[in-house]
């Protein structure tokens, strides 16, 4: 989605972003989007979450819903992945004062924009992702 267009992009003006990023700007808007994505989920299960199992008034007593415990876990791990999804979302935040968004906090390697388009609050390039995710 592109909202302004310079009038001319010329090519020397585009400076002091470093070749395959994004604006700090852009960073920003992307994590306070995805922080905000995060909350409302929350928010919105909390909401969902019965209470007590009253009301249950039509005879469709079946299998095809989760039962209470059942949705219960599942929101508990949801929450639980988005709580640690917010907190790198703000350790992103930190990096970006830092300057040191964009590179891997492992091995200092530029994480590479296109797995950072994908996952604006990555703390780790691809390999030590891997490294981390497959080391058991
Ligand atoms: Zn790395």
């Amino acid at each position: 989605m592109v909202m302004d267009t310079p009038h001319a992009v010329r090519n020397e003006t585009v400076a002091q972003v470093p070749a395959g990023s994004l604006p700090d700007d852009a960073i920003r808007a992307r994590l306070l989007e995805a922080r905000n994505a995060l909350i409302g989920g929350l928010e919105s299960r909390l909401a969902e979450v019965p209470t007590e199992p009253s009301g249950v008034s039509d005879g469709w007593g079946e299998t095809e819903h989760l039962t209470l415990a059942e949705q219960a876990e599942l929101t508990v791990h949801l929450d639980w992945m988005a709580q640690a999804a917010l907190g790198e979302i703000e350790a992103a935040f930190e990096r970006l004062d830092a300057g040191t968004y964009g590179y891997c906090v492992t091995c200092g390697d530029a994480i590479g924009a296109e797995r950072l388009e994908a996952l604006p609050a990555a703390a780790h390039c691809v390999n030590c992702q891997q490294h981390q995710e497959g080391s058991r």
